[in-house]
């Protein structure tokens, strides 16, 4: 089975792009739920006896209540939950969220930004009296976190989304039965400078003494991105994707996540970067510091709420 939390549906898309593929999984199993593509329902599942399901794949971050009760339901149900995605793997863009709470995701999403007109002021509430009765809306959490941080999560497909390839390859694990250790993230654990052709264009001593941002400078399409002063987060950041964005002339951003060895992405990025940095004088290494527009979202695009920091202290209640 296959189901969303949150997350933007590109990991559904993922199953797509998997093109006359997915006719292969879909000869092979039984999918007894995926809400985006038939309708099965809830009910159905509930019937089901625990640990009936294979396999579950969850897809997106888990941030409502609705969303930890289905998990925890699927993670009944099901012999084998993978976290599928960058977002469930480590709470992924909806994870930045955890740089403010509820009330200041819903100040501005229902506020000040300039695309908003809500002149009464409404928010969501759990429950809206209407004419034909009470409508319950799911709790919406302070903090965002990823699915093992919720359930127990078996194994990890990483990616925003992970490609076709290593669906395919994890599928097939599953199918043969074998399956590496429980935790392992299905892909290569190699870091993705390990496996870019561009990795041979760094010259022997990186020393950097100002930053560009991709769309102020001419990104020679054979050169390391960070050689030339682009931040690309490929010392940091797993391989398995292809070089997707590299190839597309993008540094990475590191949504496959970190290696094994790693703790916390964002500080092994950071890390990476001051050891290329060849400034000594504070007023420049300031100016170099803040051509930087959002460190930190950078740094924990993908991965805040499995970082170390997890989220911005709140106030206390
Ligand atoms: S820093 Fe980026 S561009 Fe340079 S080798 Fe690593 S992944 Fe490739
Ligand atoms: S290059 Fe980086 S951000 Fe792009 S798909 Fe690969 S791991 Fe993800």
């Amino acid at each position: 089975m296959e189901r969303w939390n949150a997350s933007c549906g590109g990991c559904e898309e993922a199953w797509v792009d998997l093109a006359e593929d997915i006719l292969k999984v879909v000869e092979a199993v039984d999918i007894v739920l995926w809400p985006v593509a038939l309708d099965f329902k809830r009910k159905d599942v509930e019937a089901l006896k625990d640990g009936e399901i294979a396999v579950a794949f969850l897809n997106g971050a888990v941030r409502t209540s609705e969303q930890e009760d289905w998990s925890k339901l699927l993670r009944r149900k099901a012999g084998v939950v993978i976290a599928f995605g960058s977002c469930a793997h480590l709470g992924g863009i909806p994870g930045l969220a955890n740089f403010s709470d509820r009330q200041g995701v819903f100040d501005a999403a229902y506020g000040y930004l300039p695309t908003v007109e809500n002149p009464d002021g409404t928010r969501p509430e759990l429950k809206t009296k209407m004419p034909e009765g009470d409508l319950e809306l799911p709790e919406i959490y302070d903090t965002v976190y990823a699915l093992d941080q919720v359930i127990d999560v078996d194994y990890y497909l990483p990616g925003c989304a992970p490609p076709p390839d290593l669906i395919m390859e994890a599928v097939g694990a599953i199918l043969a039965g074998e399956l590496p250790p429980k935790g392992s993230v299905l892909a290569p654990d190699k870091s993705l400078c390990d496996t870019c052709d561009r990795n041979e264009s760094k010259p022997d001593k990186i020393e950097l003494t100002e930053l560009k941002r991709p769309h102020m400078t001419f990104m020679d399409p054979e050169k390391c991105f960070l050689a030339e002063g682009v931040l690309c987060m490929g010392p940091a950041t797993r391989s398995g994707c292809g070089e997707r964005c590299i190839n597309a002339n993008m540094p990475c951003r590191g949504c496959f996540g970190p290696t094994d060895e790693v703790r916390d992405h964002g500080a092994k990025f950071l890390s990476a970067l001051a050891s290329i940095i060849d400034i000594n004088d504070q007023d420049e290494m300031d100016k170099l510091a803040e051509s930087i527009p959002d460190p930190a979202g950078l740094s924990y695009m993908y991965s805040l709420p499995t970082s170390i920091l997890a989220r911005k202290r709140m106030k206390k209640s």
